[in-house]
């Protein structure tokens, strides 16, 4: 929180608002906006609008009429994102790949930052698949502009985020660029913050505006999806979706939910035809680095492990709305997204129609070749300065910015 309270306006927040404006009042720009899943656990806390009222429907009125020409969900791409991580971890778990260090996740920079700074050893275990926002921008460029017959060039991708740290990202300080076209996958990076300064700059009428809905063909997110933006979500998504392709048919949703909790450190068991897989969660870089150690040093062994770097997950980023008097509200908008899995119809990634029209009529299956191409990095492609590496500090558990 240090940027927003420094006492004599030194230190700024940066801003990226006005390169939005620019885009939308460009004629020759087709904009595009996704809205990550934690961002609708929060965006109406500053407007005073209760809970039941600021929904991710009326969020995508509110943009629509701001001037975006399509307006989509990433929970959509989070499914994506599990059907190749799920497909992922199968694979290297049935090649013997982790016997000795499990998978790790890879959705969070500020995680992957971190790993590449303090423990590049273990960047082989690292899933090469980029994240939900970093996917989305590259179908957007690729099969969305294809199938509309945009030029790829005159789409400008902009991404509401939770988190300060996916502004490096999408500039290829975590993952590499969509190979395929050479372009950046994602354009522009607002936080939930900047957001919300953009509508007050409008003098948008939060209040005024009926929901609207998303739309198509990247704007149907399962439930799955949308527990992202919580710790243990990513981590009980690509469960739902291994079990099922494991087992060939589906577990019941709430099976894997013993993942879930608030505490810095989880771990759980779970049987998938036979083979039982060793799960842990971490969320908060001081707990990400006792989990390191202690699989470091064997007195642990993990199958599969999730870890964010702020505390709680996305909800909790940092460019989420600063609570009044300094409440921490990670754990009540968390509790929101798992009850908006749980009132969702649709509650599997592979369920998920849109997602099977993209596999069945571009992609292939997950981790085809142009699966590979499009929604996968090689880790190597970008490597931490020296002089950008982190020290170890007593404060790691503070939200990433
Ligand atoms: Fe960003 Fe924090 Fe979410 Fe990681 S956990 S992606 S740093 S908001």
């Amino acid at each position: 929180q240090c940027i927003t309270h420094c006492p004599v306006g030194a230190l700024r927040e940066r801003d990226d608002t006005r390169e939005v404006l620019d885009a939308l009042r460009d004629p020759d720009k087709i904009t595009v906006v996704q809205i990550a899943p934690a961002v609708r656990a929060a965006w109406g806390e500053t407007h005073g609008l209760p809970r039941e009222m600021a929904t991710v429907r009326r969020l995508t009125a509110i943009l629509r009429s701001m001037g975006f020409d399509y307006v989509f969900d990433t929970a959509f791409s989070a499914d994506l994102t599990i059907m190749e991580e799920s497909t992922e971890f199968l694979k290297r778990l049935k090649n013997g790949e982790l016997k000795d260090l499990p998978m790790f996740t890879s959705c969070c920079p500020g995680w992957m930052r971190f790993v590449k700074s303090q423990y590049p050893q273990l960047v082989p275990q690292i899933s090469t698949a980029k994240s939900p926002m970093q996917m989305f921008g590259a179908i957007t460029k690729t099969y969305f502009a294809e199938k509309m017959g945009i030029d790829p060039e005159k789409i400008c991708s902009v991404a509401i985020m939770p988190c300060i740290a996916k502004k490096a990202e999408k500039d290829g300080h975590v993952f590499d660029r969509n190979r395929k076209h050479g372009m950046q996958d994602v354009d522009i990076v607002l936080t939930t913050r900047e957001m919300d300064r953009l509508m007050r700059m409008q003098n948008i009428n939060v209040f005024s505006l009926p929901e609207a809905e998303f739309d198509s063909p990247l704007g149907i997110g399962s439930g799955a999806g949308v527990i992202f933006g919580a710790t243990g979500g990513v981590m009980e998504a690509a469960l739902r979706t291994a079990y099922h392709t494991v087992v060939g048919e589906n577990a019941p949703a709430d099976a894997f939910r013993s993942i879930r909790g608030q505490e810095g450190w989880r771990e759980a068991e779970f049987d998938l035809n036979g083979t039982t897989i060793r799960c842990a969660v971490a969320s908060g870089l001081g707990n990400a680095r006792k989990l390191i150690q202690a699989v470091l040093t064997h007195k642990v062994h993990y199958d599969f492990v999730e870890i964010m770097a702020c505390p709680g997950g996305c909800v909790g980023g940092g460019g989420q709305p600063i609570p009044f008097e300094q409440n921490e509200l990670a754990d009540a908008r968390g509790n929101m997204l798992y009850s908006l899995d749980r009132l969702s119809p649709l509650r599997y990634p592979h369920e998920n129609k849109e997602i099977n029209v993209l596999y069945d009529t571009y992609l292939g299956e997950p981790m085809s070749e142009l699966a590979e191409e499009l929604l996968h990095t090689d880790h190597n492609s970008w490597n931490m300065p020296l002089s950008m590496r982190l020290q170890q500090t007593d404060d790691e558990d503070t939200t990433i910015h």
